[in-house]
């Protein structure tokens, strides 16, 4: 039987540490700002921002929302961006992804400020996570270091699979990992003998996007296994990428969905947001 990393009381946690840093910033004349762009009507995306937005309310960051019908041309999304690179008022920029098929979302996210870029897309703070030196990590494998932290369990030595290589998510997963001296396997599509690889690791990352991908048998006894998936299942409730409930026999720590890794990321990125207040005041 395995223990529930609970993703919402550590994400809480990091909340609340938050308030108290905020509260003594705006004391000081330093108001943290993030701004949300969201650009047409994905239902999940809206639901993604709404929580972004409260979470800056729980916290005391100063939030605006730019919500943009889906016929916005790239060339007014990136004024925006570029508007908002210079509003004092603003230290954090989020574009929500994904965006409508005719606009280039990495030409979007490469006009942010790499000061601004709270989500750590810019190829500037990629760089800089890839060398391990950086000021912000990617809202969700941070999310996802801290929850395996929580754990207790050292990453150094592990055999750490993770399962996805997206620029979001698996890749800079895979690299955190690496910095903590884990060893590293990136699955993907392609992959030959996969439930062979995944059934090696002492650390398992899911980041498909694929409803109950992760079955057992593909599972080490005693494993860590983290869900950064989320989908609907057959009767369209939220479910991650592992088979929960096959799995939670065999896992020693396992995150649930919802309440593992989605509040952490949103933790993530309201921490990156103070930061970047910070570094813009020459407070860091
Ligand atoms: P993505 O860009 O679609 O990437 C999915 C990855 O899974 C790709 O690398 C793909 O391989 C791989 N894959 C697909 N089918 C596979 C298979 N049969 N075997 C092995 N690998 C396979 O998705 P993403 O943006 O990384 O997100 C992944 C999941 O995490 C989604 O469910 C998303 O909603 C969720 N998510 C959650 C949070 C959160 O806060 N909890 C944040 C971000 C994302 P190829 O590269 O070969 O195509």
């Amino acid at each position: 039987m395995s223990q529930i990393i609970d993703g919402k009381a550590v994400s809480v946690k990091i909340k609340n540490d938050l308030a108290v840093e905020v509260a003594s910033l705006r004391e000081s004349g330093v108001k943290p700002g993030l701004a949300v762009i969201i650009v047409g009507n994905n239902p999940a995306s809206r639901v993604y921002v709404n929580n972004k937005k409260k979470a800056c309310e729980e916290i005391g960051i100063y939030s605006e929302e730019y919500a943009l019908n889906a016929e916005t041309s790239q060339e007014e999304l990136i004024n925006l961006v570029e508007h908002l690179n210079v509003d004092d008022k603003i230290n954090g920029i989020l574009v929500q992804l994904p965006l409508p098929e005719h606009i280039d979302e990495n030409a979007v996210i490469q006009a942010i400020s790499p000061l601004k870029d709270v989500d750590a897309f810019h190829v500037q703070n990629v760089g800089h996570i890839m060398i391990g030196d950086f000021e912000f990590l990617p809202c969700t494998p941070s999310g996802v270091m801290e929850l395996i932290h929580s754990t207790g369990i050292e990453v150094e030595g592990k055999n750490c699979v993770v399962i996805g290589r997206s620029n979001i998510v698996g890749k800079p997963m895979a690299m955190l990992l690496l910095h903590e001296n884990g060893t590293v396997t990136i699955c993907h599509s392609r992959t030959k003998n996969l439930a062979q690889i995944t059934a090696g690791a002492d650390i398992l990352v899911a980041a498909v996007g694929r409803a109950k991908f992760v079955t057992a048998d593909m599972v080490k006894e005693g494993a860590v296994v983290i869900d950064v998936g989320m989908n609907r299942d057959e009767n369209g409730k939220l479910c991650g990428d592992v088979d929960f409930e096959a799995v939670k026999d065999k896992a020693s720590f396992i995150t649930p969905v919802p309440g593992g890794v989605g509040p952490m990321t949103i933790a993530t990125l309201m921490k990156n947001t103070v930061k970047a207040a910070k570094i813009q005041n020459h407070m860091e």
